[in-house]
């Protein structure tokens, strides 16, 4: 179905009046070391975030003896490292009116470890922007993504936009080793949808249509 030029232009400069705001929310996510393993911090952040959004807030730690029976299952080192208590998955759920078709905006928290730090030429815990660039461990790969999907979602209830379908957002965990206890585990909870659209960072503008995981 088109989108209503007026609907349209209202998303728009709903969205150009959050700048600040989405770069505000970005940088306090920057600067949160969520180094894969270690999550719990920033997830917090997220849930603050979702219930200030007054969703349906969904957190949990992901169950290792509900993952072993899946046939994707293997288990990873950040496991073996860490387990995976206070490591929890978040999902806020924006509901819709009626039965509508569902998505899931889905991204990880986790990022890499920033090491060695002295090639840096900015602090990675930092999210200093020069130059119209923001600075940090997981600016790119993937918190602007996240604050592009929350702001996305405050957007539309910002506007007062009532969507049939439910909208659920979701956080996950150790996608940089596999997602085994955050994409998968999420699975298992029984969130799935009749899409999903992951703002994950490619080179380029491309959409990748379809993805095997990590
Ligand atoms: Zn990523």
């Amino acid at each position: 179905m088109p989108i209503d030029s007026k609907i349209r232009d209202k998303v728009l400069t709903t969205i150009a009046s959050n700048k600040n705001a989405m770069i505000g929310f970005l940088s306090d996510l920057v600067r949160i070391p969520s180094v894969v393993g270690k999550e719990g911090k920033a997830q917090e952040f997220i849930i603050k975030k979702f219930t200030e959004m007054k969703l349906n807030v969904d957190t949990w730690d992901p169950e290792i003896t509900e993952l072993k029976d899946h046939p994707a299952f293997f288990e990873t080192i950040s496991f073996t490292k860490h387990g995976y208590k206070e490591r929890p998955n978040v999902a806020g759920t924006l509901k819709g009116t009626s039965n509508g078709n569902t998505l899931i905006l889905g991204g990880h928290i986790d990022v890499v470890s920033p090491e060695p730090i002295d090639h840096w030429q900015h602090d990675p815990w930092g999210a200093e922007i020069s130059q119209g660039r923001m600075y940090g461990r997981g600016a790119a790969d993937m918190k602007g993504g996240i604050a592009a999907m929350i702001y996305a979602v405050q957007t539309i209830q910002q506007i007062g936009i009532q969507l049939k379908g439910d909208v659920i957002l979701q956080t996950t965990i150790e996608e940089e080793d596999g997602g085994i206890g955050g994409a998968l585990h999420s699975i298992i909870r029984g969130y799935t949808a009749d899409a999903i659209i992951v703002p994950e960072p490619r080179s380029g503008n491309e959409i990748g249509v379809g993805s095997a995981g990590v």
